[in-house]
């Protein structure tokens, strides 16, 4: 991690961007994902959205231009999620960060790599140290022998999670493909045009679940269109050509600019649940101005089967729910239907016009929603509840087990499960149902690691702790001195 970017310095970092001629691109990053309360990363590098969607992209290659350590974390990530391609890296030191010989060297490397044989394109992110320099990106080729050339800025000071980062890129890329579609013919999809209108779906699923929802467009004569990030380049012109979008996940702020300025209504939240479902079918029905009796044959066709199956997998038991992949409330909305109750859902995502109804539905159900939240928002909400099961990121998780309350880790193991449709109602209870009941389990192994100590006693100590309370005290004393003077020198 450099200096500044994810644990300090953002607002240093975010001066030096602006004076670097970067003040277009964060101001739109304010505008698309507006900070909350925690204003940095609180989870990975948010790059790390953006490069998982160039590198599961065929045809794509990635290049990262950033500090060493930042670009270690990210390939080691990458490799940890089955990325099984190379990311390229071009390095750089103080002297060619200050005199532009680092651009120099993008340039010279997208120059190399460029072969139409193997690329449809290349994506160039810059990180947080060559965004706040000013590393000029946009003045690449935009098409080198057919490759075309992405350059986006993904800084850790301007993208609050990697989530919003996947939209970064997705809307990028999106932008390029329309340019391409006013320009003239484009590629057919590889499986060929649908004779039926396509809805688009927004954000990363579980791969049944696009299957599912085209199961239960098909009785009103629609299709399930691409799934927004796509997976090959020519899937992007086919998106565009949607007669509607789904946002199933609501903070594409930047794809959906693009759907927009393509004329595509776009519908919020998912067919999660009985009602979920019912009041995503009548959207879609909207959006394409169908009569009332095709929608109500697919909600007749569905809504039963999804009845019984929530019956059939109840879950009972107070949970609490927090996650950064933006997809928490249509899980909550799953598991509210199923019978759990929760009071509290953290998402680190910004509310958006298409989580409105989703949030509004919670919340006509008694459950306290914050948008932007914290991990301290979270740990919080979990310390007050003591819920019978937190669902969160792995520090919630963490914190839960240390407290006896068994947990799960949403990113690995809800949200890698359908949700949508007959499928995602029945889908999440056996594994809620077998955390819950392993109560027991926690409170045995709470009650056999007691002792250990914790914080900076814990472990296996020959003597007691080496405490060093007057260190600390000194230490502290020096770090409020430094945010006075912080402070007053904002205030000159
Ligand atoms: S690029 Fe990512 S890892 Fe590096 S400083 Fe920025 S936020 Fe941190």
């Amino acid at each position: 991690m450099a200096n500044g970017g994810c644990h300090a310095g953002a607002d240093a970092m975010q001066d030096a961007a602006r004076k670097a001629g970067k003040s277009e691109i964060l101001d739109q990053f304010a505008k698309d994902y507006p900070v909350g309360p925690h204003d940095k990363p609180q989870s990975m590098c948010p790059a790390f959205g953006s490069l998982r969607v160039g590198l599961r992209m065929r045809r794509v290659a990635t290049v990262l231009s950033g500090s060493a350590c930042c670009v270690y974390g990210l390939t080691f990530v990458s490799h940890f999620y089955g990325a099984r391609r190379s990311v390229g890296y071009v390095p750089f030191n103080s002297e060619s960060l200050v005199t532009g010989k680092l651009f120099e060297d993008i340039r010279d490397s997208v120059y190399d790599m460029a072969d139409h044989e193997r690329y449809d394109a290349i994506v160039v992110t810059n990180l947080c140290v060559p965004t706040a320099s000013g590393v000029p990106l946009r003045l690449l080729p935009k098409e080198i022998d057919g490759v075309r050339i992405i350059g986006i800025d993904v800084p850790g000071f301007g993208i609050p999670t990697h989530a919003e980062a996947k939209d970064v890129l997705a809307g990028a890329m999106l932008a390029y493909a329309r340019e391409e579609v006013k320009a003239g013919p484009v590629p057919a999809p590889v499986g060929g045009k649908s004779d039926r209108p396509t809805v688009t779906m927004l954000g990363e699923m579980f791969p049944a679940d696009p299957v599912m929802i085209g199961a239960m467009l098909a009785p009103m004569g629609l299709a399930a269109g691409p799934v927004v990030p796509c997976r090959e380049w020519r899937e992007m012109y086919s998106a565009l050509d949607c007669g509607a979008v789904a946002a199933i996940h609501p903070f594409y702020s930047a794809a959906m600019r693009e759907f927009d300025a393509a004329g595509r209504p776009i519908v919020g939240s998912a067919p999660v649940g009985h009602d979920g479902t019912a009041a995503w079918l009548s959207g879609i029905g909207d959006a394409f101005n169908l009569p009332a009796d095709k929608v109500a044959e697919a909600q007749n066709a569905f809504l039963p089967a999804i009845k019984s199956a929530l019956a059939a997998n109840p879950v009972k038991g107070t949970i609490t729910l927090s996650g950064y992949e933006g997809s928490e409330l249509i899980v909550a909305r799953l598991l509210i239907e199923a019978g759990a109750d929760i009071p509290y859902v953290g998402t680190a995502c910004q509310k958006t016009p298409m989580s409105a109804a989703d949030c509004e539905w919670l919340e006509a159900k008694g459950v306290k929603v914050k948008f932007r939240a914290s991990l301290e928002d979270d740990c919080a909400a979990m310390e007050a509840i003591k819920p019978d099961l937190a669902i969160g990121t792995t520090p919630v998780v963490q914190k839960g087990k240390q407290l006896g309350i068994p947990s799960l880790y949403f990113t690995n193991l809800i949200s890698a499960r359908p949700l949508m449709g007959p499928a995602g109602a029945g889908g999440l209870a056996p594994v809620i149902n077998a955390a819950m009941g392993n109560k027991d389990r926690m409170g045995k192994m709470k009650f056999f690691f007691e002792g250990v100590g914790a914080g900076d006693t814990a472990g296996v100590w020959e003597g007691a702790p080496n405490l060093q309370p007057d260190f600390k005290a000194v230490r502290q004393k020096k770090l409020d001195k430094a945010a006075r003077a912080a402070k007053a020198q904002e205030m000159i």
